[in-house]
Order: structure tokens, then C-alpha cells, then sequence
């Protein structure tokens, strides 16, 4: 799960993490009010939606007095911003970020992440802040610092030296800094998040070190531990798909391509899309209904791959194990009754009551392409949508 950037910052402020005074704002007139509490004559405003390159795109500007912020706001609030992170759609704005403006000397890159690969915690920092630390990442990899902590030893003194070393901070921010990246680590490990990004951490003018955007994304399966976060959810965030899946407890994931896939297994999942991408098309989604879905599951499941407009054809791949053939095919028939099904369909069954599955769709009415194996499936699927 996602929040915004000022979810996030109030966070990692309960922390300790220094971060500038700022108010949302979720409509204009809120905003004579809402500015007293800002101490600055420049003040930042950042459009709040869940993607970063918002600078780039003009969503963050920096004004000078009252009137401006108001001139501001009132073009940002409803803009669709298209960002490198939107996609070409790009995303209405329905939040406005105001907070105090902070004179930069130098923005820096740092984020905490859980690092599955070493089953420890890593930190990233680098002295190219502000940017595309994926470019940096590729053109320059020799400024990005990785230092790995493990839960069990906690963070040394010198695992936050060398996280601080690319900076090269002057002498008096150093403890300071050093605090930042403590509160860090204890906002991670104390709010199950996958990861806490801060681009840029700035040193001011005044040699001050401040977070001055912050993203955090939190672990999903760690959610019910933490109902105060799970009210932070910004649903509008989301794909509407998405949202409708987790009702049902279905792993759904939206993707790109034409064929709509339901499977059950994440395995098959994976193996369905990949024989589709060998036989020459894309998959427009990963979908794993899981071991025992319910005939109403399987009917939400196959409804939520229909109100895909990309969809031009459904390939469903079960292997009936503790899932029954007889319930996907009874769920199938409900869902394509109500939706009137105009995509071609193909299904393959194997496994547990394959044979009464079969029958139930023979006998239905339904256009429905039966396969015998997987890649009989994708083949068919294939072909019928050419
Ligand atoms: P992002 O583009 O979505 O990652 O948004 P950021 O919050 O990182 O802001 C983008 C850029 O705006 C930063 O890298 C800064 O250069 C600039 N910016 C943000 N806040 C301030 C501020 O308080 N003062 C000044 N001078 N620049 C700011
Ligand atoms: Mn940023």
C-alpha cells in the first residue's frame, strides 16, 4: 500500500525525521485558513498524488506571497498531471501539499528498503539528489553508497558513517543527519514498510538537514497490525480492478496486453502467462482466484478481467486440486450471463471434477472453446482473437 507524501511525512515526523511545517489542502477555500500555520514568506505547493516526477511535470511550485499560492492552487487542484511515473493517462489531482519553503544548499539522495535478497535492511544514499536515481543508477553507479543492516544487530555507528560518507556534510549537521537515519530505520522496522524514499534530504542554507519528500510504501500482509495506516488509504489512488479484487481476496494485477487470463495458483498463473507471450500475444492480467474460491468468487473474478476494455479474448487455466472444475465452470456461466460475453473464451480444466466442469459448459450455451493442454490453450486463445 501507497500514501502521499504529507501521509508520509507526518510519519516519519512522529519519528524524529526533520521535516518541513505543512498543511494538505483538498479545496481552495481552505486555504486562507490553513496558511497561518506557515511561518515562511515563500512557501512550496506539491500537487499529492501517488507518483513521483511531480516537479519535472509542474506539479511543485514555489511562491512568494498569499495571492500566488491561491493562483496556484487553483490551476494545480483538478489538474490531470502526467508525470514519468503517471503513464501517458497521467492523474487527477485531488490533494494540494502546502509547507514552509526551505532555501537549499544541496539535495541528497536516501532511502531505507527491505532487502530480500540479503534478508536485511539496506540503505541508498547518494550525493546525486533530487533526480532520477535510476539514471544515476545506470550512467554513474560508482555514487550510489548500499550499506546492509541486519535486524538482529541493529544499526552501528559505523553502518550510519558510512551511509552518511557521499554526502560529504559539513561537521555541525553531521549529528543531526545521524539522527535522520536512525529515525529512518526505526519508522521502517515500526511501520512494516517495504520501503522509505527521501529525494531530495537537503542541507539548507542554514545548514539544516531536512526530508523534503518522502514516499513509503507498506508491506500489505503486515496491514492488519496497523489500522491507523490502513485509514490512510487513498482508494481514488487505485485501480478501480484492483480495489474490486481485494473485496474477494483475489490476487489481481493489471498489466498491459489482450488476453485476459484466470488461473488458479500463482505458478500456473505465471506459466499461463508466459505461454501466451510464446505464442505470439500479451496478457492483460494476472489473476490467481487461489485453492477455494467460491462459485461467487470465480463469477467476481471473471467480471473484474471484463471490465478490462483491453480484454479481446479470456483464457481460463484450471488445475483442479482443492479447487473444484464444476465451481469455476458454475461461477464462469453466472458472470457471463450477466455481463453478456462477447469476447472468445477458452478453457482448459484439469484435476478435480474436470469431467462435471466440462459438462456444466457444454451444456450451458455459452460460445465456449474448450482446450486440452496448456499450450492447446494459448494457441486457441491465440488464434481466436486474431
Ligand atoms: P517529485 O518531483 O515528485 O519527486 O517532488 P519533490 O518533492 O522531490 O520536489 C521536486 C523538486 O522541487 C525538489 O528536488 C526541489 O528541487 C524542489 N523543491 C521542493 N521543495 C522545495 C523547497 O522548499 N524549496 C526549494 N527551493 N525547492 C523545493
Ligand atoms: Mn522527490
Amino acid at each position: 500500500m501507497n500514501i502521499h507524501e504529507y501521509q508520509a511525512k507526518d510519519i516519519l515526523k512522529k519519528f524524529g525525521v526533520p521535516v518541513p511545517t505543512g498543511v494538505p489542502i483538498f479545496a481552495l477555500n481552505e486555504i486562507d485558513e490553513k496558511v497561518k500555520i506557515i511561518k515562511t514568506n515563500k512557501i512550496v505547493l506539491k500537487a499529492q498524488i501517488h507518483a513521483g516526477g511531480r516537479g519535472k511535470a509542474g506539479g511543485v511550485k514555489v511562491v512568494d506571497n498569499i495571492e500566488k499560492l491561491k493562483a496556484e492552487a487553483k490551476i494545480l487542484l483538478g489538474k490531470v498531471l502526467i508525470t514519468h511515473q503517471t503513464g501517458p493517462q497521467g492523474r487527477e489531482v485531488k490533494r494540494l501539499y502546502i509547507e514552509e519553503a526551505s532555501e537549499i544548499s544541496k539535495e541528497f539522495y536516501l532511502s531505507c528498503l527491505v532487502d530480500r535478497a540479503s534478508s536485511k535492511i539496506a540503505f541508498i544514499s547518494s550525493a546525486e539528489g533530487g533526480m532520477d536515481i535510476e539514471e544515476v543508477a545506470n550512467k554513474t553507479p560508482e555514487k550510489i553508497i548500499t550499506t546492509r543492516i541486519s535486524l538482529g544487530k541493529g544499526l552501528s555507528k559505523d553502518d550510519v558513517a558510512q551511509i552518511l560518507k557521499p554526502y560529504k556534510l559539513p561537521e555541525q549537521s553531521i549529528e543531526q543527519a545521524a539522527k535522520l537515519i536512525e529515525s529512518v530505520f526505526q519508522a521502517l522496522v515500526n511501520t512494516d514498510a517495504n520501503l522509505i524514499e527521501v529525494n531530495p534530504m537537503i542541507l539548507t542554507k542554514e545548514n539544516q538537514v531536512l526530508c523534503l519528500d518522502a514516499k513509503i510504501n507498506f508491506d500489505d500482509n503486515a496491514l492488519y497490525r496497523h489500522p491507523d495506516i490502513v485509514s490512510l488509504r487513498d482508494l481514488s489512488e487505485e485501480d478501480p480492478a484492483e480495489i474490486e479484487a481485494s473485496k474477494y481476496d483475489l490476487a489481481y494485477i493489471k498489466l498491459d496486453g489482450v488476453i485476459g487470463c484466470m488461473v488458479n495458483g500463482a505458478g500456473l498463473a505465471m506459466a499461463t502467462m508466459d505461454i501466451i507471450k510464446l505464442y505470439g500475444s500479451e496478457p492483460a492480467n494476472f489473476l490467481d482466484v487461489g485453492g477455494g474460491a467460491t462459485k461467487e468468487k470465480v463469477s467476481a473474478a471473471f467480471k473484474i478481467i471484463l471490465s478490462d476494455k483491453n480484454v479481446k479474448g479470456i483464457l481460463i487455466n484450471i488445475f483442479g486440486g482443492i479447487m473444484r472444475c464444476d465451481v469455476i465452470a458454475e461461477g464462469v456461466i453466472a458472470a457471463a450471463k450477466e455481463t453478456n460475453l462477447t469476447v472468445p473464451l477458452v478453457v482448459r480444466l484439469a484435476g478435480t471434477k474436470f469431467e462435471e466442469g466440462k459438462k456444466i459448459l457444454a451444456q450451458s450455451g455459452l460460445k465456449i472453446i474448450p482446450a486440452d493442454d496448456l499450450s492447446d490453450a494459448a494457441k486457441k486463445i491465440v488464434k481466436a482473437i486474431k
